[in-house]
C-alpha cells in the first residue's frame, strides 16, 4: 500500500485533535513532523511545513471566537494544504498533441521519383535514471496509457549498455502491441537514439518514447551519453525515472540529473512496495519538478497519474470520489442507466444507496482492488488491514447487502435506517450478516454522500481542497 504507515500516522495526528487547545495542536505539529521525518523527508522541509503550520494557525484559527468543531475543519483544511504543497511543484508538463495526419501525411511518391520524407513534429519523450528504476517498464506503461487515449505511440530502446535491454522493451512491446526500434548489433545509444526517432517521426507518430541506458550509480559517462542523447533527439518533454524505496538518496540523485539531462518531469515507481517515498517526495520540492505518473506494480496497468490533492487524500484515508468519478467514467458506462444516474445525482451533491450499490458493482469490474479501495473513503483502512483477497469479499458482502434493500431503501439517503431501524435486522436476516455490516455499508455511503456534498460545494467555491473526516 503506498505510503502505508506515513499514511496512518498522519490520519492518527489529525484525529487525535478534539477541543484544538494550544497542547493538542502543538503536539498532532510534532506527531506529523516526525511522521515526515521517519519517512525519509528531507529534515529542512519538514521544518518549513512546520512553521508554515504554525503561521496559518495563527492567522486563520480564531481562539476564543470559534466552536471546536470548526476550528477542527480548518486546522485538517491547513495541513491537507500544507501537505499538498509539499508534492505540488506548481508546474505545468508538456502535453502531447496528436498529429494532423491529413496536413502532414508522407505520401507514396511516384516511381522513379527520389522520396524525401518530411520528419513529423512528434512528442519526443526521453526517460532518464539509474538502472533498476524501473524506466523500461515505465516507457511501456507510459506507452499505453497515451495508446489507449488513441495516440500513435512507438517505443526507442537506446539502452545499449545493459545486456538484455532491447529483449525486454521488445517483449513488453510487443505484449502491448506497441511498436518498437532497437539494435542488437548497434553500441552507439546516440545512433540508435536518432535513427529510431527519425524513423517514427517520418512515419508521423504522435508521441516517441525513449529509453535510455542507467548504472548503477551516478557517472560521468551516464551524465555525458544523456547530455548526448538529448542533443540528438532534441526531447519535447524528459522524465526522471525515480525509484520511491531509495529514500534520502533520491534528492542527490535527482539533483544531480537535473544538471546534466535538465529533466521536466518526475515517474516515481515502486510505491506499492514498502516505500516510505518521503525521499521521494524532498526530490520533487528540491528540483521543483512535478511528478506526473507513479508506478504501483510491475504490471502494465500499475500506472496512475499523479495529482497532489488526489495522492495527499489517498495518503490521509479520505478517498478521492473525483479520481472514483474518472475511473469509473473510463469505464464507458454511458449506456448504463444506473450509473448515468449515480453520475446525475453525485453533481447535485446526493449519493444514495442505489448509487452506492452501482458503483460497488463496477468496482469488482475495475480492479485491482488496491487502486480503488484508497479512492474511497474509509476503504483504504480496511484494505491495509485484510489485504486485496479479504477487501474483494467484503465488498461483495456489501453489494448481498445492498441487493437485499428494497426499492424505496436504496433510493434514499439512507436516513429510513434511522427512523425505522428494524429495517437494519431485516436486511441483515436477507444478506446473511450481522445488524453491525449493515451499519458499516450505511456509515460508507453517508461518507461519501458527505464527499458528494464537499465535491460539490468544492466546485461552486472554484475548487478548493475537501476538508479531512
Ligand atoms: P530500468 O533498469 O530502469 O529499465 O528498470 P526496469 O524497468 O527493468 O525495472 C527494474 C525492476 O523493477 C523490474 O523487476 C520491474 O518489474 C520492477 N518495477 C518497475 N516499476 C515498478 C513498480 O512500480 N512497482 C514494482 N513493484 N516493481 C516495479
Amino acid at each position: 500500500m503506498v505510503l502505508a504507515d506515513l499514511g496512518s500516522r498522519l490520519r492518527n495526528a489529525l484525529s487525535s485533535v478534539e477541543s484544538v487547545s494550544e497542547t493538542e495542536v502543538q503536539a498532532m505539529i510534532k506527531d506529523i513532523c516526525t511522521a515526515l521525518l521517519e519517512s525519509d523527508v528531507n529534515v529542512r522541509l519538514v521544518a518549513k511545513l512546520r512553521d508554515s503550520i504554525r503561521n496559518k494557525i495563527a492567522q486563520e484559527i480564531k481562539k476564543d471566537t470559534e466552536s471546536a468543531a470548526n476550528k477542527r475543519k480548518k486546522l485538517q483544511k491547513i495541513v491537507f494544504d500544507e501537505l499538498c504543497g509539499l508534492v505540488d511543484s506548481h508546474e505545468e508538463p508538456p502535453k502531447p498533441k496528436k498529429l494532423n495526419r491529413a496536413k502532414t501525411s508522407n505520401k507514396p511518391t511516384r516511381p522513379g521519383k527520389k522520396s524525401v520524407k518530411k520528419a513529423a513534429d512528434s512528442h519526443v519523450i526521453m526517460f532518464v535514471g539509474l538502472q533498476g528504476a524501473g524506466k523500461t517498464t515505465s516507457c511501456t506503461k507510459l506507452a499505453v496509457y497515451y495508446k489507449r487515449r488513441g495516440f500513435k505511440v512507438g517505443l526507442v530502446c537506446a539502452d545499449t549498455f545493459r545486456a538484455g535491454a532491447f529483449d525486454q522493451l521488445k517483449q513488453n512491446a510487443i505484449k502491448s502491441l506497441i511498436p518498437f526500434y532497437g539494435s542488437y548489433l548497434e553500441t552507439d545509444p546516440v545512433k540508435v537514439a536518432s535513427d529510431g526517432v527519425k524513423k517514427f517521426k517520418e512515419e508521423m507518430f504522435d508521441i516517441i518514447i525513449v529509453d535510455t541506458s542507467g548504472r548503477h550509480k551516478q557517472e560521468q559517462s551516464l551524465f555525458d551519453e544523456m547530455i548526448q542523447i538529448g542533443e540528438a533527439v532534441q526531447p519535447t518533454q524528459t522524465i526522471m525515472v525515480l525509484d520511491a524505496a531509495i529514500g534520502q538518496a533520491a534528492e542527490g540523485q535527482a539533483k544531480a540529473f537535473k544538471e546534466s539531462a535538465n529533466f521536466g518531469s518526475i515517474i516515481l515507481t515502486k510505491l506499492d512496495g514498502h516505500a516510505k517515498g518521503g525521499g521521494a517526495i524532498s526530490a520533487v520540492a528540491t528540483t521543483q519538478t512535478p511528478i506526473v505518473f507513479i508506478g504501483t506494480g510491475e504490471h502494465v496497468g500499475d500506472f496512475e497519474v499523479f495529482k497532489p490533492t488526489s495522492f495527499i487524500s489517498k495518503l490521509l484515508g479520505i478517498g478521492d470520489i473525483q479520481s472514483l468519478m474518472e475511473h469509473v467514467q473510463s469505464l464507458n458506462l454511458q449506456d448504463d442507466e444506473n450509473h448515468q444516474k449515480s453520475i446525475e445525482n453525485f453533481k447535485e451533491g446526493k449519493f444514495t444507496l442505489k448509487n452506492f450499490q452501482t458503483q460497488m458493482n463496477n468496482f469488482l469490474k475495475m480492479g485491482p482492488l488496491t487502486n480503488i479501495a484508497s479512492m474511497i473513503p474509509g476503504m483504504s483502512n480496511i484494505m491495509n488491514q485484510v489485504g486485496e483477497e479479504e477487501t474483494s469479499k467484503k465488498i461483495k458482502n456489501m453489494i448481498y447487502i445492498m441487493d437485499s434493500m428494497t426499492n424505496a431503501e436504496l433510493e434514499s439517503d439512507g436516513r429510513i435506517f434511522v427512523t425505522e431501524p428494524e429495517r437494519i435486522i431485516r436486511v441483515a436476516r436477507g444478506a446473511g450478516c450481522t445488524a453491525v455490516e449493515v451499519e458499516m455499508v450505511l456509515q460508507q455511503q453517508r461518507m461519501m454522500a458527505s464527499m458528494a456534498g464537499a465535491a460539490k460545494n468544492m466546485n461552486a467555491a472554484g475548487g478548493q481542497a475537501p476538508g479531512v473526516g
